[in-house]
C-alpha cells in the first residue's frame, strides 16, 4: 500500500516538492539542535493508582525551536529514525534523564521511550551502562519503554539485548499495550515487568457508547492478567481511574495527576512532597 501511495504523489509534484523542502529543512534543524542543545526533556509522573504515591517519572522529548517554539515529539521523532539521528538524540536522553533522577529521592524511578533504531545499533547496552555508570543512580531505578514495534522486529536479537538489561537489573516496560497485533502467547515469551495500556483504551472507559466501553475493559483485564505491573497512560478524569482500581490495575499516569513538566518543577515537586 505504502509503495503504491508514493507512485500516487507523481501526479502533485509541486506539493511533493513542498513536502522535501519542509523535510530538508526539519532535517537540517535537527542536527544543529543537537549541538545548540534545543532539546529538553519534560517529566511526567506515574502514580501508584490506589494511594496516589508517586511511583517515577517518563522523560518525553521536546525542541525548543528558536522559531517555531515548543515542538511536540510527534513532529520530528519520525524523520529522526528515518534518518538515524534518533541515535545520539537517544543516547542524549538516557543520559540527560539518568542525571537528573540522580537528583531525586531513590525510590523515584525514570522512565525512558526507545526507539526501533536504537535496537538496532548494537550501541544499546554499553550506551545504557554508560548513563547508568555516570549518573550513579541504581539500575532499578530505570524502566525502559519499548513497543511492540520494537520486539516484532527481529525478535531474536532483540530478546537477547533485553534480557541482558535486565540482567544489569534495568526494568522493561511494553508501551501502548493493546495497539499491536502480537498473541498472548508471544507477549508471555518476553521479559517485561510491565505493560502500558495505550491512552485509546483509557479514553474509551468512559465512551458513550456501550461496545467500546466493553472493548476498553477487557484490554485492561487483559493487561492485568499478565501478571505484571500495570500503568494505564492518559488518564484524565476520576471516573477512568476508578474503573481502573476495579480492575485491578496497579498504576496511572496522565493529565488528571499532572502534565509533563520541566526537571525544575519535578524538584519542586519533589521537595513540597518531601516536606509533607
Ligand atoms: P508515549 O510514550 O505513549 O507517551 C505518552 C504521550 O501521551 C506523551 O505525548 C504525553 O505527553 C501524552 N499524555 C500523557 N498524559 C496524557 C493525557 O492524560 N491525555 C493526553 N491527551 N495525552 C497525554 P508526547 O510527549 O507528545 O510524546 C509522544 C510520543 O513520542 C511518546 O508516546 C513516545 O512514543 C515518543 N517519545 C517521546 N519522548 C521520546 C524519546 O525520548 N525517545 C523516543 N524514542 N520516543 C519518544
Ligand atoms: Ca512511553
Ligand atoms: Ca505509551
Ligand atoms: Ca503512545
Amino acid at each position: 500500500a505504502k509503495s503504491g501511495g508514493r507512485g500516487a504523489f507523481r501526479f502533485f509534484e509541486p506539493e511533493l516538492d513542498e513536502l522535501m523542502h519542509a523535510r530538508r529543512n526539519l532535517e537540517r534543524d535537527m542536527r544543529d539542535a543537537l549541538s545548540e542543545r534545543q532539546f529538553e526533556l519534560h517529566y511526567q509522573p506515574f502514580v501508584n493508582a490506589a494511594t496516589g504515591e508517586t511511583r517515577g517519572f517518563e522523560a518525553l522529548l521536546r525542541w525548543r525551536h528558536p522559531q517555531r517554539g515548543l515542538v511536540l515529539p510527534g513532529e520530528f521523532i519520525p524523520l529522526a529514525e528515518e534518518t538515524g539521528l534518533i541515535v545520539p538524540l537517544g543516547e542524549w536522553v538516557l543520559r540527560t534523564a539518568c542525571a537528573e533522577a540522580a537528583k531525586w529521592p531513590q525510590e523515584v524511578g525514570i522512565a525512558i521511550n526507545l526507539s526501533p533504531a536504537q535496537f538496532r545499533s548494537k550501541e544499546l547496552a554499553p550506551v545504557i551502562v554508560g548513563a547508568l555508570a555516570s549518573s550513579g543512580i541504581a539500575p532499578h531505578r530505570l524502566e525502559l519503554e519499548v513497543t511492540e514495534t520494537v520486539i516484532m522486529h527481529d525478535s531474536e536479537a532483540v530478546f537477547a539485548v533485553l534480557a541482558q538489561l535486565r540482567e544489569l537489573g534495568v526494568r522493561i516496560a511494553l508501551d501502548d499495550f493493546g495497539t499491536g497485533y502480537s498473541s498472548l502467547s508471544f507477549l508471555q515469551r518476553f521479559p517485561f515487568d510491565k505493560v502500558k495500556i495505550d491512552r485509546s483504551f483509557v479514553d474509551e472507559l468512559s465512551s458513550t457508547r456501550a461496545e467500546a466501553r466493553h472493548l476498553a475493559r477487557a484490554v485492561v483485564r487483559f493487561a492485568v492478567s499478565l501478571g505484571k505491573t500495570t500503568t494505564a497512560e492518559g488518564v484524565e478524569t476520576e471516573e477512568q481511574l476508578d474503573i481502573l482500581r476495579e480492575e485491578g490495575c496497579m498504576e496511572t499516569q496522565g493529565y488528571y495527576f499532572s502534565r509533563p513538566m520541566p526537571a525544575s518543577d519535578v524538584a519542586r515537586m519533589l521537595r513540597r512532597d518531601g516536606a509533607a
